[in-house]
């Protein structure tokens, strides 16, 4: 019986420290409550999927010619992209024409061998490949292509269009826009509805708040972003807006304390940004994000 207790208690506190998700990303539900992986079409969409494994997430959309995907998202995982693939298969019989990388962060783009042998086009920022290629990291491959400030793939009557909105969580962001059917897919430095967290560490602070505000100016509804949103939801114009609100907020708040020699510590310890305490990561990431700002306020970087 206290056996039993002890093991209760024990399992509670796990519970309750468990860490956020990898890479500081917002939390998502438990596991346990949810399946390992979904693909859920976009409401308002003929086309166009979010494949969900964990905690990242893909678009991919299908057309008559073929499949334009995104990320394989297969990092320490391979079998998640070996799912992705099959799932793609589960709703087309259409062959994977591309594969196109949204920033270099292995997270998003290990794995993709799947979709290389599936005859897939892979495309990438061409910082992404440089960096990839001095990286060599096994389990990412190459880009067969990459681009510059934008690129538009037509396929099957769709149009994809691929555009860099210059410095922000990478140097190699891709912002994808599908201009008919009004969807974004814009991987991390867009969360929605969530304080960024780890993902902060190569953040570019100055740059991000201008690639924020070209995001705002394209024609959107919705957005899918990199991470599930609270609740699996897609994000809004509202959400992007609110994103560059916190940045600016913290970017402000950290700014003052950096001048009267408070960065790192105590800033990182005291500084509170009550206004966004209701947001999902708020106590687990929000030291990220002043560690960040420390980093440009109070040593210039
Ligand atoms: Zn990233």
């Amino acid at each position: 019986m206290r056996k039993a207790f002890l093991v209760a208690i024990v399992c509670a506190l796990v519970a309750l420290t468990a860490p956020i998700w990898s890479l500081g990303q917002p939390a998502a539900p438990p596991a346990a409550q949810r399946p390992m992986f979904a693909t859920t079409k976009v409401e308002g969409t003929d086309n166009v999927y979010v494949f969900r494994y964990g905690n990242h997430q893909s678009m991919f959309v299908t057309t008559s010619e073929g499949v334009i995907a995104t990320d394989p998202i297969g990092y320490g995982r391979p079998q998640a992209v070996k799912t992705y693939v099959d799932e793609i298969k589960k709703v087309t019989d259409k062959p994977i024409k591309y594969l196109i990388y949204s920033h270099q962060h292995f997270d998003h783009i290990a794995g993709g061998q799947p979709f290389k042998d599936a005859g897939a086009t892979i495309i990438a920022h061409k910082r992404a490949k440089e960096r990839l290629v001095v990286l060599k990291d096994p389990a990412t491959v190459l880009p067969d292509e990459t681009m510059d400030k934008k690129r538009t793939i037509k396929l099957g009557g769709t149009t994809l269009e691929l555009t860099y909105v210059g410095l922000n969580h990478s140097d190699s962001t891709i912002v994808m826009r599908l201009p008919k059917e009004k969807v974004l897919f814009a991987v991390d430095f867009l969360p929605v509805g969530t304080v960024p967290g780890r993902g902060m560490l190569d953040f570019y602070p100055l740059e991000a708040e201008d690639s924020i505000k070209q995001v705002l100016a394209m024609d959107w509804d919705k957005l899918i972003p990199g991470h599930p949103g609270p609740g699996d939801r897609l994000g809004t114009k509202k959400d992007v807006q609110d994103q560059l609100a916190f940045l600016h907020d913290a970017s402000e708040a950290v700014k003052a304390v950096a001048r009267e020699g408070k960065c790192w510590e105590p800033a990182e310890k005291e500084l509170k940004l009550p206004k966004y305490e209701s947001w999902p990561g708020y106590e687990t990431n929000l030291p990220f994000v002043i560690r960040r700002y420390c980093a440009l306020w109070g040593r210039g970087f």
